[in-house]
């Protein structure tokens, strides 16, 4: 063996999304920036200005090379942010101030940039007019890359990312996660997030291994390094031996005939022993996802993410932006249900680049979120509602609320919905009068108030990410705490229980769209205890298939049952494996 190897070293986090991925670290770590403040000299004032040029022009370059790499990548629309770029750079403005700054403080260059582009963002930031304040979101990203070419720091950036890397990171944002280029992405790794975070949510639906909760992995994992990384047992093998790979190697042949028999069910219905038939739905962030849809054979959209269309934005989406990607869904699977849920914005989900402001709150899953953002700004909420209505002429869609606490909010949110109608009606534009509305059910409260949502809605999701992060206290996002997030704690199957069956007494559907809809282990609880749709990252599908086509309603029905007089939520869940192992056991790896 190569004696100057790097020696093999394994990390533990929490398995988050299944598969094994081979191939070399893209790091990415986002450090806040050590700015230097220190007085120049004045002889030295035009070696500073100098240097002032020289990081203007590589900031440019790299702008530039981005750009077109963002264009080969992912188009010419997703490249014209770096066109706004571009063009603050150029802003004489802000440059002459930062020189001018520089000749009265005597400070150093960097030091007199950062004030000024400081000042910039806050003056920007109060303009009433929507279309400068966006410049504000420009203005920050230029300046953090300006910053870091004076420091002679590269700047991390997902978007520049090498082809087929497994990305590991201290953390990634919502934001971050939507401007990965998902051709590129082998499998994800990071310190913090959880299962339910979106960098996972989007590793599931590209079917590619995700692991959190990777204590020390940003600071053990050297860019360009080799890994394995096993998203079935939470492991990440930093430079792995010939004996590793050669074992992972017979691992892979064994799950890849375990995948072709799970395949082998994907044209069927999903429809169980005792000819029951399950609707198994999608969930979605973009338009571009509906041949996946297709590809895995949902019975719909179950959850369409709208507000991945707001993150990263370069301008807020206008109504005219938002119907062209509402109605590619609606018309592209038509005449299948499209769920379009209204902008979940907020929680994690803040850092809109700045297009619009989300004040930084020290509880943000308990702050101005969703539905909250929506009905403090109804004329924003009613453009959306509007493209929603106009793309229900395209197909079948259906508009669900998130966030909802009680009626009054679905009674509110309705209201703007009848005030879009009409104004869509004086315009003489096209949409279905009659279409369903629904409620995301992932706060306790709107559990407890069931009957009274009933009245309001024509149809419930119930989000199991948020509803077990709010039943149980336990942030969704801490890894500290993951240990206490508990989908099988008999809080969550008493509340499920109470969900499904107000639901079923007002004869209205009731599914699940959280992460616990697409984890087999839990299709048999939520089948028994009454969801009525299973909607889920498009790969997960066929094997939540397998399952439904080999258990019995009845047996789901009864076991549920049995769950609810069970007072541990670890042996419930053992009790989901055992449910799920026994019908399956020619899926065993052993
Ligand atoms: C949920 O909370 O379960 C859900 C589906 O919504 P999100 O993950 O987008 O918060
Ligand atoms: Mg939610």
């Amino acid at each position: 063996m190569d004696k100057t190897a790097p020696t093999e070293t394994v990390v533990k986090g929490i398995a988050a999304s299944q598969g094994i991925a081979y191939g070399q670290i893209f790091l990415y770590v986002q450090k806040d920036l050590d700015l230097p403040q220190f007085q120049i000299d004045p002889a030295r004032r035009v070696e500073e200005i100098a240097r002032f040029d020289r990081a203007l022009l590589e900031t440019r370059k790299e702008i530039t090379r981005v750009r077109a790499e963002v264009a080969r990548n992912l188009g010419e629309d997703e490249a014209r942010i770096f066109d706004a770029h571009l063009m603050v750079l150029e802003d004489q403005a802000l440059i002459g101030e930062t020189i001018r700054e520089m000749e009265n403080t005597g400070l150093n260059i960097e030091a007199c940039f950062h004030r000024v582009s400081q000042r910039y963002v806050k003056a920007f930031e109060e303009i009433p007019d929507e279309y400068l304040r966006e410049r504000v979101a420009d203005i920050r990203d230029v300046s953090k890359r300006v910053l870091h070419a004076l420091l002679g720091q590269a700047a991390a950036s997902l978007g520049s990312m090498l082809q087929n890397r497994i990305v590991a990171a201290n953390d990634i944002s919502p934001s971050d996660a939507a401007s990965i280029d998902r051709s590129n992405v082998l499998g994800i790794v990071t310190e913090g997030g959880s299962r339910t975070s979106h960098a996972v949510i989007v590793a599931r639906s590209l079917k590619v291994p995700a692991i959190v909760g990777a204590a020390g992995i940003a600071a053990q994992a050297r860019d360009g390094a080799w890994a394995i990384l096993d998203g079935y047992d939470g492991l990440v093998i930093l430079n792995p031996t010939e004996q590793t790979l050669f074992r992972y190697g017979k691992l892979q042949e064994k799950r890849r005939s375990v995948e072709s028999r799970i395949m082998s069910v994907s044209r069927l219905p999903a429809e169980t022993q005792d000819g029951v038939r399950v609707t198994l739905l999608a969930n979605i962030e973009k338009a571009d996802e509906v041949e996946l849809v297709r590809n895995y054979q949902a019975d719909g959209v179950g959850l369409y993410r709208t507000e991945y269309l707001f993150l990263n934005a370069e301008h807020l989406p206008d109504e005219e932006q938002q119907f062209t990607a509402y109605a590619a869904v609606a018309q592209g699977l038509a005449p299948l249900p499209v769920v379009l849920r209204t902008l979940d914005l907020g929680g994690d989900k803040a850092d809109l680049g700045g297009v619009a402001r989300i004040e930084s709150e020290a509880n943000p899953f308990l702050g101005f979120r969703a539905i909250r953002i929506c009905l403090e700004s109804p004329e924003f909420f009613k453009k959306q509602l509007r493209a929603a209505l106009r793309a229900s002429a395209c197909g079948n869609v259906q508009i669900m609320y998130p966030m909802i606490s009680g009626a009054d909010e679905v009674a509110q949110a309705n209201r703007l919905l009848e005030e879009a109608k009409r104004e869509l009606a004086a315009r003489g534009q096209a949409f279905d009068p009659k279409v369903k509305v629904g409620s995301m059910i992932e706060i306790p409260s709107a559990a407890a108030t069931m009957d009274l949502l009933c009245a309001e809605c024509d149809f419930f999701s119930v989000g199991t990410n948020d509803l077990i992060q709010y039943t149980l206290a336990i942030d969704r996002l801490n890894v500290r705490i993951a240990h206490l997030y508990q989908p099988t704690h008999p809080a969550m199957l008493r509340t499920l229980r109470t969900i499904f069956g107000e639901a079923a007494r007002h004869k209205l559907p009731a599914g699940v769209c959280g992460e616990m809809a697409g984890d087999p282990i839990y299709t048999g609880l939520l089948l028994g205890l009454g969801a009525t749709s299973l909607s889920m990252a498009p790969p997960l599908i066929p094997t939540v298939k397998y399952l439904v086509r080999n258990l019995k309603m009845a047996d789901a029905r009864k076991f549920a049952k049995e769950m609810l007089e069970l007072r541990d939520a670890r042996e419930i869940q053992a009790r989901c494996e055992e449910f799920y192992r026994e019908r399956t056991k020619e899926l065993s790896l052993g």
